[in-house]
């Protein structure tokens, strides 16, 4: 009898999430990370200190987005994070994969903004936390968009360009992971969400040369499943952001990342030990800060 309620919950989400996936929006660029940079135009990326999870705002002049929203519990706090900075809009949202550290909290920011588009990879989860984000999605009367590599979104003159899922199907949930590289003026950004080695990979070998960025989020909170010394030499960032929590259950960030990084001579930026970390551009100069 368990079964078969288990059995008809899964049904349930699929016929939910397939009548959700929308059709992706118009290409505007294919394989094109140079924004239409505005003179004067600042830029603002906020690493929100959501513990053992992800949540990273960005915001280009009057318009912003949002690549997940930490666990559950943090919907709260990125709620507020985003009431603070007087967001009422998000032009783009992505809940990189669909696990509990990276769509927690979407049910509630999906809740309480106004969205132009949601983007969030082909792939379901037979969790609560999904089935909740897909209700707000729901709710809403949104529809969810696929990636599509080489996708270029634009972000009041920022380019947002999608580089991953570069395949359909993965073992691994992390895998599907939304990867985009944010560039603004000559000043640009990776966020990998969880990818591994794998769609690392497939990364260097469908994008070569645009992988190139000033500042990477490190990918699974500092796991050695992620940032294979060959991505970082791709990558070949000065900046590495890791989101991570205080003493968490995962070892993160595992000892190999920090010492290839360190022997990189890459700097180090961390959630746990300095909270929030800002990232600002005016597309020449970065800037990184922290905020307790
Ligand atoms: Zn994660």
């Amino acid at each position: 009898m368990k079964k078969k309620i288990i059995n008809l919950v899964i049904a349930l989400v699929i016929v939910l999430f397939v009548n959700l996936m929308g059709e992706s929006p118009e290409t505007e660029n294919s394989y094109n990370d140079v924004s239409n940079f505005k003179e004067g135009s600042n830029l603002e990326v906020h690493f929100i200190d959501v513990g053992q999870a992800d949540s990273i705002l960005i915001k280009s002049g009057t318009e912003s987005m949002l690549i997940d929203a930490g666990n559950n519990a943090d919907g709260d706090l990125v709620v507020n994070y985003l009431k603070e900075q007087e967001i009422s809009d998000l032009k783009f949202v992505i809940g990189t994969h669909p696990h509990e550290d990276h769509i927690g909290g979407l049910d509630d920011v999906i809740d309480n903004f106004n969205i132009a588009t949601i983007i969030m990879p082909n792939v379901m989860h037979t969790t609560k936390t999904f089935e909740d984000v897909l209700d707000s999605i729901n709710n809403k009367g949104l529809k969810i968009n696929s990636p599509k590599v080489g996708t270029t979104y634009d972000l009041n003159g920022a380019s947002v360009l999608i580089l991953a899922p570069n395949s359909e199907e993965y073992k691994e949930l992390n895998n599907y992971s939304v990867v985009v590289k944010l560039t603004h003026g000559e000043n640009s950004f990776l966020f990998t969400g969880d990818a591994e080695a794998l769609s690392e990979n497939e990364m260097m070998e469908n994008n070569i040369g645009v992988l190139d960025s000033d500042i990477l989020k490190i990918g699974h909170h500092g796991s050695i499943t992620s940032t294979s010394g060959e991505f970082l030499d791709a990558v070949n960032p000065k900046y590495a952001i890791i989101s991570l929590g205080k003493d968490n259950d995962y070892g993160h960030p595992h000892k190999e990342i920090i010492e290839l990084l360190e022997e990189n001579e890459i700097e180090i930026l961390r959630t746990d030990k300095m909270g929030t970390i800002v990232a600002t551009s005016d597309g020449t100069i970065l800037d990184l800060y922290t905020v307790r």
